[in-house]
C-alpha cells in the first residue's frame, strides 16, 4: 500500500521552477529575476568567516541582523522578522493567519507562491484579475474583503508583470482595509521602482499595525543562493506569530553574515540598480522595436504579450535551444506572455537578437 498523505498535499500547487539549473555553457539565465552581477567580495569574505563557526547553531533571534535593519529603517527590532528567504515569512504568515473558512485576497497573475498559502491551509483564495495594462485593481480587491478575510497581499512592483502602483494608491487602499485583516505589501523589487524611494512605504507602518512590508536580500543584493529575507511589521505580534509557527533556526549562519555585511555596501548596491535601470530601458526599447508592447516595468524584469499569432511554447523552445532561458507566461498565470529578467548588456542584446530572429 502506498503512504497516505494529508489532503493538502493534493491541493498545494507545485512551484513552477525555472529550467536550466543544471545546464553548462554560455547560458543566459534570464528566468528567475536574479542579479546578473557576482556577489560583493566583502560579502564573500563575511560568509567565509562565518563558515569557521559552523559547528555552532546560528543565532535563532537573528539579533545582529535585526538590529542593523532597525538602524537602517527606523523600525524597532521587535517589529522585524527575518526568514530563510522572504518566501519563508510569506508561508509562515499563511500558517499563522489562515485556516479552513478563512479567506485570502490577492491579484492574478501575481507571485506564484501566493496560491500555495490557501492550498496549504484550506483557506479560500480570491484572485482578482489585473487590469488590461497588467496593474493591480485595488478597488476591486477592496470589494472582496469580507468578515472571513484574514490576509490581503499586494505585490508592488508586481511579479510577473513588473508594474507598480504609486504609493498614494497603496496608502488609500491600506487605509480602507479593516484593522483585523493583515495586509502584506510584497516589496521584493522595491529598490528598482523609480516611482518611489524604498523608505517611503515604511512610514505607513506607524499608522497601520496590520501592515507588513516584505523585503528580500535575494534580488537587489544578489543573495538568492543563500536565502535571506525580512519583514518590517506594523505590530510586534505579527513577528512573534511568524516566528512561533516556524522551526527555531530558520535563517542559517552564512545567510545572516552575508545579509549583515551587504548592508555595509549600499552604495555598490545603488550603482547596480542604476546599471540595471539603464539596461531595462534598452531592453524595453528593443522589444518595442520588435513591435511588442512591454508592460511598464518598475522591476528588474520585463513582461510582454507575444501577440495572437505566436505560440508561447515555440518561442520558449526557440530561445532555450539558443541558450536563453526566460519564463513562459502560461506557468505564471497568462498564456502567450513572456517574462524576461534584465541581464547584463551582452545578455540583453543576445536575447533581443534571438527573439527578433524567432519572431
Ligand atoms: C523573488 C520574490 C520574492 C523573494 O523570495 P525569496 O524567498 O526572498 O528569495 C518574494 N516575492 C516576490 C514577488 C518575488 O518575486
Amino acid at each position: 500500500m502506498a503512504i497516505e498523505y494529508a489532503e493538502k498535499v493534493r491541493r498545494i500547487p507545485v512551484y513552477p521552477a525555472a529550467d536550466g539549473y543544471a545546464s553548462e555553457g554560455p547560458i543566459a539565465k534570464l528566468a528567475s529575476n536574479e542579479s546578473p552581477y557576482p556577489p560583493i567580495p566583502a560579502v564573500i569574505d563575511a560568509v567565509t568567516k562565518a563558515l569557521t563557526g559552523l559547528n555552532r547553531y546560528p543565532d535563532p533571534t537573528n539579533a545582529a541582523l535585526r538590529k542593523r535593519l532597525s538602524e537602517r529603517t527606523g523600525v524597532p527590532a521587535q517589529r522585524i522578522a527575518v526568514g530563510n528567504g522572504s518566501c519563508d515569512i510569506l508561508l509562515a504568515a499563511g500558517d499563522a493567519l489562515l485556516e479552513p473558512g478563512a479567506e485570502l485576497v490577492y491579484a492574478w497573475p501575481s507571485f506564484s507562491v501566493y496560491p500555495h498559502l490557501a492550498a496549504a491551509s484550506g483557506a479560500r483564495a480570491i484572485e482578482v484579475p489585473l487590469d488590461a495594462k497588467h496593474y493591480h485593481q485595488l478597488d476591486k480587491m477592496a470589494e472582496e474583503i469580507t468578515v472571513a478575510t484574514r490576509l490581503v497581499i499586494v505585490c508592488n512592483p508586481n511579479n510577473p508583470t513588473s508594474t507598480a502602483l504609486p504609493l498614494d494608491e497603496i496608502t488609500d487602499f491600506v487605509k480602507s482595509v479593516p484593522r483585523h485583516v493583515a495586509v502584506i505589501l510584497d516589496e521584493a523589487y522595491i529598490e528598482f521602482n523609480v516611482l518611489q524611494d524604498p523608505d517611503e512605504s515604511i512610514d505607513l507602518l506607524d499608522k497601520h499595525p496590520n501592515l507588513v512590508l516584505l523585503r528580500t536580500f535575494s534580488k537587489v543584493y544578489g543573495l538568492c543562493g543563500l536565502r535571506v529575507g525580512y519583514a518590517l511589521c506594523g505590530s510586534e505580534d505579527f513577528r512573534t506569530a511568524v516566528d512561533q509557527v516556524r522551526q527555531p533556526f530558520f535563517c542559517n549562519a552564512a545567510a545572516q553574515a552575508a545579509a549583515l555585511e551587504s548592508l555595509n555596501h549600499t552604495d555598490e548596491v545603488t550603482r547596480r540598480v542604476e546599471r540595471n535601470l539603464a539596461e531595462r530601458i534598452g531592453l524595453i526599447d528593443g522589444l518595442r522595436e520588435l513591435g511588442l508592447e512591454p508592460a511598464e516595468s518598475q522591476a528588474n524584469f520585463v513582461w510582454f504579450d507575444l501577440g495572437e499569432e505566436r505560440v508561447e511554447a515555440d518561442v520558449m523552445r526557440g530561445l532555450a535551444e539558443r541558450g536563453i532561458l526566460v519564463r513562459a507566461g502560461g506557468a505564471l498565470g497568462r498564456e502567450g506572455a513572456l517574462r524576461v529578467t534584465v541581464g547584463t548588456q551582452a545578455e540583453n542584446e543576445r536575447f533581443l537578437e534571438t527573439l527578433g530572429a524567432l519572431l
